[in-house]
């Protein structure tokens, strides 16, 4: 157009339109790829944000599994001691008593034994009434005591109230 190349005023009109409309066309992309940068930055920042958080949890997990294997360890310990502690004791108790125990807990919710308290039987809470607890005194320290109520051996103490 400057170097007067075009020949008619028609051509360069429409050559002049065909600029503008180029021009036009060229803001216009450049306008998309500024929404485009924008959305971009927010979605890379979106993205940073759920990495972060991600992580966190990932950190979370890591440190509530180390826990929960510490304490498993604990237990898996802890029984394997209980276990050879009972296994120590059910040796040296007489074989009938054992059988009457185990028969016993294994009615009783688990609980085969239980300590006779201040008048009244732990296995089940009841309280004895005075005959009854006469009888108890009366039994020899060695002879198996079991509650009127629950029929669990029972344990006698310096605390049962007789
Ligand atoms: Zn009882």
């Amino acid at each position: 157009m400057d170097s007067g190349s075009v020949g008619s005023a028609k051509d360069l009109a429409n050559l002049q339109h065909e600029v503008g409309a180029l021009a036009k066309r060229q803001s216009d992309l450049e306008d998309v790829v500024l929404e485009i940068m924008e959305r971009l930055e927010t979605g890379q920042a979106r993205v940073s944000e759920m990495t972060a958080r991600r992580d966190d949890a990932q950190h979370s997990l890591a440190e509530a599994e180390s826990r929960r294997d510490a304490a498993q360890a604990e237990i898996d310990a802890e029984a394997e001691k209980v276990t050879r502690e009972r296994a120590a004791i059910a040796a040296v108790i007489p074989a009938d008593l054992l059988k009457l125990y185990t028969r016993l807990r294994d009615t009783q919710g688990g609980t085969g034994a239980a300590r006779l308290y201040q008048r009244r039987c732990e296995g089940c809470r009841v309280e004895f009434a005075t005959a009854d607890l006469r009888t108890i005194r009366a039994a020899a320290p060695d002879e198996v005591v079991r509650c009127e109520n629950c029929s669990r051996i029972l344990i006698r103490t310096s605390d049962s109230g007789l």
